[in-house]
């Protein structure tokens, strides 16, 4: 997998709501219009519902959005992200961790580090203190050892961003990679140089791109894009009702209508006008997207 490509790396926790697949066409467009493969990734170390992965992949074939196989499962490869983080042990590059999210959030930061930093409690623990730990039974997390503050990414719709790099987990206690480790191996292994997403994950990009320089990867661009708000102006869920394919074609609403009103959020179509994904591509120019969120209130589909 070495040709260039973007990506799409939704979590199978239930169906695509229409921010979702906002955000999964972006990623195409991106794709698509600079020569670029677009690789699925399902990020399913988490949380996950039976059968999501299928019906996610339906819903964006059914949206026009095709993309090159094969689709790959986090699941499938916790060998990998484990010799990874066995590789950046073995250089001393991590630490164990045996703080509690309680610990971390009343612990005193230590000086000049940023609010909700991770207070370096582990970094320096004496062999003593951490055969203690591990007699009582805490079961330790893994952290890389960082050895800057922050980092810079450059992003094509927000410019440049610098953000906060502390002392991040890589591994979890329970033994489960965690997911900064996990884009930036999946990220690398796909051959991804543009990662293409929802603006709420802009602040894990330093960590992401520090990481990967960490790694010797080449750091892929960035294009962080608005997020789809519902009703109460907070991010776009279930709980805002009918907003999956599934949920709209149940309530009238046809799936061209739904591409319709996503390619009108983005200025590529009129209201009403029935539009395929490949006459978006035609229309699409990055630096005319709005930079303002999409609000999904029930209203917007008749
Ligand atoms: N799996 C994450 C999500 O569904 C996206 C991660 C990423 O795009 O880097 O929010």
């Amino acid at each position: 997998m070495t040709t260039a490509a973007g990506r799409f790396a939704p979590s199978p926790s239930g169906a695509l709501h229409v921010g979702n697949l906002r955000t999964a066409l972006l990623a195409w467009l991106f794709a698509r219009t600079t020569g670029r493969a677009f690789r699925i990734r399902m990020e399913d170390l988490d949380r996950t519902a039976l059968g999501a992965d299928a019906q996610q992949l339906a819903d964006l074939a059914t949206l026009g959005i095709e993309w090159d196989e094969p689709v790959i499962h986090q699941t499938d490869r916790l060998d990998v992200y484990r010799s990874v983080i066995a590789e950046l042990t073995a250089a001393g590059e991590t630490f164990e961790c045996f703080c509690t999210r309680r610990e971390i959030l009343e612990a005193p930061s230590a000086p000049h580090s940023p609010d909700g930093a991770y207070p370096g409690t582990c970094r320096t623990l004496t062999a003593a203190r951490r055969a203690e730990k591990i007699a009582a039974g805490r079961p330790p997390a893994i952290r890389l050892r960082t050895a800057v503050d922050e980092f810079t990414v450059i992003d094509t719709q927000l410019g440049e961003y610098t953000g906060m790099v502390d002392d991040f987990v890589i591994c979890r206690g329970d033994g489960t990679p965690a997911y900064n480790l996990a884009v930036v191996v999946d990220d690398a292994a796909q051959g991804v140089d543009q990662v293409v997403r929802g603006d709420d994950l802009l602040s894990s990009a330093p960590r992401q791109a520090y990481l990967a320089t960490r790694l010797g990867y080449h750091r892929p661009g960035y294009s962080h894009v608005p997020m789809v708000l519902g009703d109460k102006g907070v991010r776009l869920s279930k709980r805002d009702g009918a907003v999956t394919l599934g949920d709209l074609a149940a309530a009238g609403v046809s799936t061209p209508i739904v591409l319709s009103r996503i390619a009108e959020s983005l200025d590529l179509a009129e209201h009403g006008e029935i539009v395929d994904a490949a006459t978006l591509a035609t229309r699409f120019d990055p630096a005319a997207l709005p930079r303002d969120p999409w609000i999904v209130t029930p209203d917007i589909w008749g």
